[in-house]
């Protein structure tokens, strides 16, 4: 008895936010931190389910708890009638997926849930055509892992599920990868995307590609890259596995100049360029920071440049240093491009927003001594859109820029 007890309350804890912290759960913000917690009862296990409650006792929400992260509790409805079962969970895969369907037509390489932003917090799944590549980043996520894997297994035409919640995307917890449900992808996978009268695939490694296994965050801007590329001379910085080369050729680039530091991604490229029947372009293992300046004492220049850099500010905490990075590359870039060329950059990191953005390019931009217009803004796809009371779903941000 008094053990049926115990495992109820430990199943419902109830969290109290400090005085005055309500206000942002009120806002339909999902995040709670540690700050705020007033306090904990019930001592609910890693990844449990708690009501949150204000200072004053008024009902608020119900979360999940991450006792080692920042992050303590992460929020999954608002309304008190409706807890975190099951039923729920899968009620919103569905409705993530539905939010896709349109997409269908466009590619087989889909984010099909993009956490917080589908209601799911620290859920990502990633649909490549018969495979789905899941990440689970916290431990309320993982607590609902079989209900998530399965929902996402029976979805049509879907022969298997992939685990990839690398050390990288978990708040302490352990890495797990491997075949979470049904058959185990080859070792790599097609994917097409195609717009207006362009179509490219790519060979796309789910085992051990970045992320769940390829940028697919970049597909609408693979298409900006390729209308600017005619007959241009286009250099592609951390070109991974050649996305935007790939984009550029097929967009009638005269020749493309790609780099990054990954051999086993430039090996890809090189695939990827022949699978798209594309010439070959110069593919160049390097670290960009030093090659860009290298590349300058040549004289060369470009008429397109693509600037793609990893997220260089995990954190707050990393903005100042990573300012200097975002500055340093588009000051290199900016200084190879021929008159009248197109810089198109990016930064993925989350806590650099874009008028930031926008100010580190224009301090480039003054130090490199030339004028640069603002011809696009650029952003992540449909299928990764921004829940607009989580605007920390916007992460990828670039500008589309004409040297005079
Ligand atoms: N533009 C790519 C994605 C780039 S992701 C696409 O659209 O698919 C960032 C890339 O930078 C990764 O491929 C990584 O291998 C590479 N990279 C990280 N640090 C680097 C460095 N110092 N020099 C060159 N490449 C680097």
């Amino acid at each position: 008895m008094q053990q049926g007890v115990r495992s109820i309350r430990a199943m419902t804890g109830t969290l109290i936010l400090r005085p005055g912290r309500e206000a942002s759960v009120r806002r339909r913000h999902p995040w709670i931190f540690s700050g705020a917690v007033g306090s904990l009862d019930g001592e609910p296990e890693p990844g449990g389910a708690v009501k949150v409650l204000s200072a004053d006792r008024e009902w608020l929400a119900w979360a999940t708890i991450s006792p080692s992260s920042q992050i303590r509790a992460r929020i999954w409805s608002w309304d008190e009638a409706q807890p975190i079962t099951e039923e729920l969970i899968r009620s919103r895969v569905a409705a993530a997926v539905a939010g896709r369907a349109h997409l269908a037509f466009a590619t087989n390489g889909v984010r099909l849930v993009f956490a917080e932003n589908d209601h799911l917090p620290g859920v990502v799944a990633d649909r490549y055509g018969e495979f789905v590549v899941v990440q689970l980043q916290h431990s309320g996520a993982d607590r609902y892992r079989r209900v998530l894997i399965d929902a996402l297994a029976s979805l049509p035409g879907v022969t298997g599920v992939l685990d990839r919640s690398d050390p990288d995307v978990r708040e302490g917890l352990s890495p797990r990868s491997g075949t979470a449900a049904g058959a185990t992808p080859p070792a790599t996978v097609d994917v097409w995307e195609k717009a207006e009268k362009l179509r490219w695939s790519f060979e796309v490694d789910l085992h051990s590609g970045h992320k769940t296994g390829f940028y697919l965050d970049q597909r609408h801007n693979r298409t900006v890259v390729a209308s600017l590329a005619a007959g241009r001379r286009v250099l592609d910085v951390f070109c991974y596995t050649g996305g935007f080369t790939v984009a550029s050729l097929a967009g009638g680039a005269q020749s493309v100049l790609a780099v990054d530091s990954s051999r086993p991604a430039l090996q890809l490229a090189a695939r990827n360029l022949a699978r798209n029947h594309l010439a070959t372009a110069e593919l160049v293992p390097a670290n960009a920071f030093d090659y860009l300046r290298s590349l300058r004492d040549t004289g060369r220049l470009f008429d397109l440049v693509i600037v793609d850099p990893p997220k260089l500010a995990a954190s707050a905490a990393k903005v100042t240093a990573a300012s200097r990075g975002y500055k340093d590359l588009n000051l290199a870039a900016i200084a190879l491009l021929a008159r009248g060329g197109h810089l198109v950059t990016f930064s993925c990191s989350g806590a650099i927003d874009a008028a930031l953005f926008q100010k580190i390019v224009f301090g480039a931009a003054l130090d490199a001594r030339r004028d640069l217009w603002i011809e696009a803004r650029l952003s992540q796809p449909s299928d990764h859109p921004v829940l607009l009371t989580f605007p920390e779903g916007e992460y990828l941000k670039g500008l589309v820029l004409r040297v005079g």
